[in-house]
């Protein structure tokens, strides 16, 4: 049987394609999308390269769907049910897994595989390797399309803030006010930041972070940022930094205006260049004890339901995301267009299919 599905047909170049519908092996699932969302990170893959040559590969790794056929060997997901589906689905047999990087399996960045390894989400259907560890029961009540934000938005912001380790009372800089940016300012405000600057220009952005918890914000665009979070502490900086924004330069930035003992967690999906630079006299001299740690998102079934429940407790609401919405498959490109784009108003967009 034939799909539809919307594809990187090289660098820099998109389009739709026609494609066998993938195949389920007995520990897995064929979704069919629900909702779904383009990624700045499909903008990285696409335009800048950041993954290398990609051939008729179907893009998209974020989505809420229905499973249309299981595995003989899934215990808990049957036809029918309506599920979460996160951007990263490790292998968890890996020795990687066992080691406590699952997004690692395989290799660097390889529970990576939507629109990585294999055709992503946005097809008529895809595939879902370990089932019952990868997906997630879509919550009664928990609306579709704001709950696409919980494949990759939440996790990935969330994982800025694990990264950093925010602790109570902590002052935090989070460096970009995309969606994943601010995914972090509510992360950060979860595990008890006090003051909380967010780093952005867009105004709806801006907005948003202030109802996700910034206490300030500092428009990068209006002077050097490190000298305006200087200003703002007298001088000492901020406990924790966290990186979902910016360029290689950044991290100059996030190293000056951290305190000696203060921790770095970087998201940013570095699309080019071949090198990140440490500022020396700011890091200490190689003894300043500032940490630098970058990860991938995590992904597995236990962390999108806990994720998932800070929904359905209503301590947590997506919806202040989602600025763009469109009906229906045939706006794929024209999502996706806004992510590279970025217009003044988006924050992210979703497809209702
Ligand atoms: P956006 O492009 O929507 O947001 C980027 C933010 O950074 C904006 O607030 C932007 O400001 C700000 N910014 C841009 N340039 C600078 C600068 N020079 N200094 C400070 N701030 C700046 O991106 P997303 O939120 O969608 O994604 C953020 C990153 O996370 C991307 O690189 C994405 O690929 C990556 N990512 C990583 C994942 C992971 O698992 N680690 C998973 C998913 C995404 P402005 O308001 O002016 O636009
Ligand atoms: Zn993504």
């Amino acid at each position: 049987m034939k799909m539809k599905g919307f594809a990187m047909l090289g660098i820099g170049k998109t389009g739709w394609i026609e494609k066998d519908v993938p195949t389920c092996g007995p520990l897995d699932a064929i979704v069919k999308p629900v909702a779904v969302s383009p990624c700045t990170s499909d903008v990285h893959t696409v335009w800048e390269g950041a993954i290398g040559e990609r051939t008729d590969m179907i893009l998209g790794h974020e989505a809420v769907g229905e499973i249309v056929e299981i595995g003989n060997l899934v215990k808990d997901f049957k036809v029918g049910d309506r599920v979460i589906v996160p951007a990263i689905t490790p292998d968890w047999g890996s020795l990687e897994a066992q080691g406590g990087y699952s997004m690692h399996s395989g290799g660097m960045l390889a529970g990576w595989k939507f629109s990585n390894f294999k055709d992503g989400v946005f097809a008529e259907y895809f595939h879902v390797n370990e089932a019952d560890a990868n997906l997630a029961i879509l919550p009664d009540g928990l609306d579709p399309a704001d709950s696409v934000m919980l494949s990759d938005m939440v996790p990935t912001g969330f994982h800025g803030v694990e990264l950093a380790d925010v602790q109570f009372g902590d002052t935090v800089c989070v460096i970009g006010i995309g969606p994943v940016g601010l995914m972090a300012v509510a992360g950060s405000a979860l595990r008890g930041a006090s003051r909380l600057y967010a780093v952005g220009s867009r105004p709806n952005c801006v907005e948003a972070a202030k109802a996700y918890g910034a206490t300030d914000i500092i428009n990068y665009k209006e002077g050097d940022i490190v000298e305006q979070i200087m200003e703002k502490t007298h001088g000492k900086g901020v406990d924790r930094v966290i990186i979902a924004g910016g360029n290689n330069d950044t991290f100059i930035q996030a190293i000056q205006m951290v305190k000696p003992g203060g921790r770095i967690g970087n998201v940013n999906y570095l699309g080019s260049g071949d090198y990140v630079k440490i500022p020396r006299v700011e890091w200490g001299c190689g003894m300043g004890h500032k940490t630098i740690a970058g990860g991938l998102m995590p992904g597995g079934r236990l962390r999108m339901e806990k994720l998932a429940s800070l929904m359905e407790t209503g301590r947590l609401d997506t919806s202040k995301l989602l600025t763009h919405r469109f009906n229906g498959f045939e706006h794929m490109e024209e999502a996706l267009m806004l992510m590279k784009d970025k217009p003044r108003d988006l924050i992210k967009p979703v497809v209702i299919i």
